[in-house]
């Protein structure tokens, strides 16, 4: 039976606030597993189980998955969709809300991949909760809204570079993998998707306090239009002339914003901010 029938034949009905998109298309599916670089060895956190569509294509490919979903009433449909399913684990949690421990409780200390399609108020907080996280996360493959993609992948001094940018730098390197039109979701959302892969590599900096160098970067950007030494002030406890004699000794214009620094610059100032 088709997925669109077994959620009619169970009554479903589609909760927009939870962001109930689903994806149906077989060569989607296997397109985004891919996309995840999912391997015979892998074990995936899979976040917005839906009618398991995703889940089981990912679940060809895995050694195990972990797929998490907030919304019980589609117990019965996974029931179905899911059947003889050996290496899927259905929770229904919120994995926003649930702490690293209890993560770790389900699914144990080995490495994992995230792969998610969910609701696109709930993908940056999902994206940062794991980049800041000490969990062994390999990758990340997000589902995002167009603009989001824009925000991941963009460069110092542009519009959509801002902490969201930074934090996937320090921790790794995106690319956009496949723009999705919104046609290919049921029911269809009102604006066009992009899959997002992030790959970690922890080894990619050495960071003496990263605590201080995330605050740093957040300061940077709390008020766009400030220069970075006011934005430190205010945020960080720094005086205004500790700030400026650290950025000339580095040779930055005492006048910079935190929108013109690369990562590499963040981690430069906050190294000698911290000595
Ligand atoms: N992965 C499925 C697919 O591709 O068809 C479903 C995607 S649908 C866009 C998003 C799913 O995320 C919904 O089933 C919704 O109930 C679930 N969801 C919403 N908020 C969530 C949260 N905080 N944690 C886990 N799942 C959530």
């Amino acid at each position: 039976m088709e997925v669109k029938e077994i959620l009619r034949k169970y009554g479903f009905t589609f909760k927009k606030n939870l962001g109930q998109n689903f994806l149906t298309e077989g060569s989607l599916l296997r397109a985004i597993v891919k996309d995840a670089g999912v391997e015979s060895e892998d074990i995936v956190v899979e976040i917005g189980t839906g009618a398991g569509t995703l889940t089981s294509a990912i679940s060809e490919k895995a050694k195990h998955v972990y797929t998490f979903d907030v919304d019980t009433c589609l117990q019965p449909v996974l029931a179905e969709t899911l059947a003889g399913k050996e290496n899927v684990t259905i929770n229904f949690l919120d994995v926003l809300k649930i702490s690293d421990e209890k993560l770790k409780e389900i699914i144990g200390e080995q490495p994992f991949r995230v792969v998610a399609n969910i609701p696109y108020y709930v993908t940056t907080p999902l994206i940062m909760r794991f980049l800041e996280s000490d969990l062994n996360c390999k990758s990340l493959t997000v589902m995002v809204q167009k603009e989001v993609a824009d925000r991941l992948i963009a460069e110092p001094d542009t519009e959509n570079y801002g902490a969201i940018t930074l934090a996937v730098e320090l921790r790794g390197t995106a690319r956009v993998t496949r723009n999705v039109a919104r046609q290919l979701f049921h029911p269809a959302p009102k604006v066009d998707s992009a899959v997002v892969h992030i790959d970690i590599d922890d080894n990619k900096y050495e960071i003496k306090d990263k605590p201080f160098l995330q605050k740093l970067i957040r300061a940077g950007f709390q008020m766009r239009r400030k220069t970075l030494v006011n934005n430190i002030g205010a945020s960080l406890g720094i005086t205004k002339d500790r700030a400026k004699e650290v950025l000339v000794s580095l040779g930055y214009s005492e006048s910079i914003r935190g929108e013109a620094l690369s990562i590499e610059d963040y981690i430069k100032i906050a190294e000698a901010l911290h000595d």
